[in-house]
């Protein structure tokens, strides 16, 4: 029996937690869901990730106001991938935030991004049409940004550490209390979705820069708080075992003149007894190695992923 496209059969709702990291420091994980943050500033809120749809995005505000009414300044994006940015509305933000690289990312690809999307995993396109159209970021950056909170609440931080999930990934570091929110740099206890990513940037250089941060509580795409340094260096060392399994398969694949099916099979096959049972596994596995067979073959940039080009692929790959 074929397997049903993507997360199509994916309708389980999850459930969501609100976890209090620190005085001020808020984080949204939802068993394998997009993760969402806030923090806390003296008159002003930072609101990290936006969700798929106002809808969903409303509904994580109204437990954010349990703890804090202050209005939200900044909302920042992680990256340009639809169901993190396009529930931005909701949040009535003064100032929309992202690297350069996403900005041009939405302008290039975010309406096929969204279609894409939302049809690999409509369960998280709650209320689709309350989408007024696509999040425009309206403050971006190269390499740094800092905020300051305000009163002793010291300052926050916005890096780019080089190209990885996307080309504009950047991440969300709190100096004064060690808590770095990772956005999909890095996943704990979730497979990755590499479709769009530069494999060899990310497994190198880009997680050196997010491990040499040294946090002492992560929270990262997808999956649970990694609390303590044991936690942190678990989850950054499984994001990248699960990207040097795959540059070792496909590699392999490749070099002896194989097919890009065999390199599913290969890559397949290596990573299901560690990564198999964790979300969205067998949803992601032919998007991503048809990235990376590209990639090894000199395709610099990520072809855009359409609706039509994601079920060609599947076709092709997983029935
Ligand atoms: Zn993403």
């Amino acid at each position: 029996m074929p397997k049903p496209f993507a997360s199509s059969a994916d309708t389980a709702a999850k459930e969501q937690t609100l976890e209090v990291l620190a005085d001020g420091v808020y984080a949204l994980t939802a068993e394998g869901d997009p993760n969402i943050g806030a923090v806390e500033g003296e008159d002003f809120v930072v609101c990290f990730e936006a969700l798929a749809t106002p809808v969903a995005a409303a509904r994580w505000l109204a437990v954010l106001r349990e703890h804090t009414d202050k209005p939200v300044r900044y909302l920042v994006l992680s990256h340009y991938h639809a169901v993190r940015v396009l529930g931005a509305s909701a949040f009535d933000a003064e100032t929309i935030v992202a690297h350069e690289a996403t900005r041009a990312l939405i302008a290039e690809r975010g309406k096929e991004d969204w279609e894409s999307e939302f049809a690999r995993m409509p369960r998280l396109a709650e209320a689709a049409d309350s989408v007024p159209g696509l999040t425009w970021p309206t403050l971006t950056f190269a390499d740094r940004l800092t905020i300051d909170l305000g009163g002793d609440r010291g300052e926050l931080v916005l890096q780019f550490h080089g190209r990885g999930h996307t080309e504009g990934d950047i991440t969300l570091w709190l100096p004064r209390h060690r808590i770095l929110f990772a956005g999909d740099l890095v996943e704990a206890q979730a497979a990755l979705y590499t479709g769009d990513a530069f494999h060899r940037d990310w497994a190198g250089p880009t997680l050196d820069a997010v491990a040499g941060l040294r946090a002492d509580q992560l929270v990262g795409g997808r999956g649970g708080v990694s609390r303590g340094r044991g936690e942190v260096d678990a989850a950054i060392a499984q994001t990248r075992g699960f990207l040097q399994a795959m540059l070792r398969e496909v590699g392999g694949v490749r070099r002896r003149g194989g097919t890009l099916k065999e390199a599913f099979e290969a890559t397949h096959a290596a990573l299901v007894d560690d990564y198999g049972r964790w979300p969205i596994f067998e949803h992601c596995l032919p998007f991503d190695v048809s990235r990376l067979w590209d990639e090894l073959g000199g395709v610099e940039r990520p072809v855009v992923w359409t609706a039509a080009r994601d079920r060609e692929v599947w076709a092709q790959l997983q029935d």
